[in-house]
Parts: structure tokens; sequence; C-alpha cells
């Protein structure tokens, strides 16, 4: 590791200043991302902003019912408060399906939010990739990819955002507060992260000085048909192959609204609104979800090693609606789906 200056933030307004002094700091909070970066030397900042002793930690309820987590909530603090499992449910069994319970008490909700592509050649210096040195090309394409992209990848990079969290947000519309030189201003979690165009260094739309310092969750009516479903290697501390947030609002039998976000397939949460909107008054029946199903992986194309995962994918969708529509509560801790 090389050397870093290090100082702590006292104030939000004291960390945006130190970010605009040096375009080359790094905030720290949990760190369980950024100190391993910093280990393999794919980030080298010149100077370290500890945040940890922001206000930023508390989950607040909000007059409509929804909730505002501080960016610096753990990660299990947010998966076990008591609001988050009655009302947002998603959202714990999302958090506890990642990582392991370490990493979980470390982590915050903004790293998450902030955490890279988990792309083997991304992690390796010796080898050229385009998000860690933009126009040094891609090793992933032609490469070993079995963890890759299928959906909104770009001839500059197909590496896939590795949170499970931020596909529950995704699914639930949240929105991401953030501090900078300007003051302070919301993005739809839609917004927030980019697919990789021609600029895969570019992992999300904060601009320079800017800080999470919250996201917001509005009231929704999804706490009783939703659930989380994860496809990976193994059961534990591995990231998503194939992951489905599945979120229904059901009346009579038939969908009002329906929310589906995916992870491991591509360079964000992949979400299609106006493919879900399609779907609005049809029965919540094993039909529609394999019509679902279809539509929103119409578009995916494989790039040899993962070409398992469009399959895969398609019918990991159908059984987390199922799941979903049941309105049988999933049991996150034992991280299963029945
Ligand atoms: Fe780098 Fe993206 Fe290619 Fe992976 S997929 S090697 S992160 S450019």
């Amino acid at each position: 590791m090389r050397n870093f200056a290090y100082t702590r933030a006292q104030t939000v307004h004291e960390a945006v200043t130190a970010l605009m002094a040096d375009p080359r700091a790094q905030l720290l909070a949990g760190g369980t991302n950024l100190v391993d970066l910093m280990k393999y030397e794919v980030e080298k900042p010149s100077s370290i902003i500890d945040i940890n002793r922001l206000p930023l930690k508390n989950v607040e309820t909000l007059r409509d019912g929804g909730l505002r987590i501080g960016a610096l909530a753990s990660n299990a603090a947010v998966a076990y408060d008591p609001r988050v499992q009655s009302a947002f449910p998603l959202l714990s069994s999302a958090i506890l399906a990642g990582a392991s319970a370490q990493l979980r008490n470390a982590a915050t909700t903004g790293g998450n939010l902030l955490q890279r592509t988990r792309c083997y050649y991304f992690y390796d210096p010796s080898t050229p990739c385009n998000k860690r040195e933009p126009g040094s090309g891609c090793s992933a394409i032609g490469g070993v990819n079995r963890i890759h992209a299928v959906l909104g990848a770009s001839e500059a990079c197909i590496a896939v955002h590795p949170s499970d969290m931020c596909v529950a947000l995704s699914a639930l519309g949240a929105t991401v507060e953030v501090e900078g030189p300007q003051g302070g201003r919301d993005i739809a979690f839609s917004d927030f992260h980019r697919l990789p165009g021609d600029h895969p260094e570019r992992d999300n739309t904060l601009q320079q000085g800017e800080i999470i310092t919250a996201v917001r969750l509005e009231a929704n009516r999804f706490a009783g048909h939703s659930t989380y479903l994860k496809l990976r290697d193994r059961q534990s501390y591995a990231f998503a192959l194939v992951s489905v947030a599945a979120a229904l609002d059901i009346e009579d039998g038939s969908i009002v609204d329906l929310r589906v976000a995916l992870g491991g397939v591509a360079h964000k949460p992949w979400r299609d609104p106006l493919a879900e909107a399609e779907f609005a008054g049809r029965p919540a029946d094993e039909e529609t979800f394999r019509d679902v199903a279809e539509r929103l992986m119409a578009g995916a194309v494989g790039q040899g090693d993962n070409d398992f995962k469009i399959p895969l994918a398609r019918r990991a969708i159908v059984r987390a609606l199922r799941q979903a529509a049941s309105g049988r509560s999933q049991i996150p801790s034992v991280k299963a789906i029945q």
C-alpha cells in the first residue's frame, strides 16, 4: 500500500471542502471495499478523508411512513431495524443475503452504493481494464467472463454491479440525498448508477465534491408481497450470479403495481419501469410471471462463459414473483426462499 494523507472530517461541509481541495482524495467509511482496493493498488488515493464521525448514522421515520436512512447507518443496523423489517422486508432480505455478518457490521449504506465491481481483471493491475485505466482495453471481452453482464454492457466494459442492497433499493424506487459544493440535491435511484458506455471508469453520477448523506424510501404497499432471491456459486459470502428483487401490489388477484430489479446482470441494478407498467391489471399468476421474465430479458446478450445467466435469470424472475405473490414471509437470516 502506498502512503497517503489522513484527515478526519467533523462536518459534511468539511468533507465536501476536503474533496474539492484534492481530486484524488477518497472518503473512508466502513472501508470494506476501499481498503482492499488500496492493497491491490487499484485505488491510489493521495489522501483519505475519514467521515465516520459525521452525524449520518440514524434511521428516521418520515411523515408518510417512509424512512430516511443515514449514509453511515451500517448494513446490519438497517437490516435488523424493526421499521425496515416490517415496512421494507425486501431491503432487509437483500442486505442479509450479502457479505458476512462481520462485513455487514462495518459496511455502511453510502459505501454499499459506492462499492466497485468484482470483475477479476479490475482487481489485477497487470491486465488491461478500461474501468481501472481508461483506454487500456477490456480483458473480460473474449476472456473469462462467467460473472459478467448480459444486459446494458458496452464495447468498453461488461462488468456488473456487485451490491445486493442496491437491487432492493432500485425495486423500491429509493432516492439518494447528496451534499456538494453547490448545496444538496436528490438523485432518483435509477439515475444514481451508470451503464458503462464509453466511460466505464465512472460508476455513478456523483459530481466532484459530492457526498452521499442519506437514502430515502417512500411508504409503499409492497411489504406483504416482496422477496429477494439470490443465486450464487455457494450459499454464503459470494456475489450474485443473478439476483431478483421482486415486489407486487395485488388486489383481487390482479397486479396493481409490479417491480422487478435484477442484480448480477448489468453495470447497475437493472430495472425497466416501462416494461413493468405493461403488466398492470394482469392476473398475478404463473403465465404472467413467465411473460414478465421474457419481456425483461428480451434484450439480453451473453459473452460466452456467462450465456447461462440468461435462462437462469428468466427462471429466477418467475420464481421470485411466485414467492412474492404467495405472501409467505421469508426468513432473511436463513437466506432461504420457499
Ligand atoms: Fe475492466 Fe470492465 Fe473489462 Fe472488467 S469488464 S476488465 S472492469 S473494463
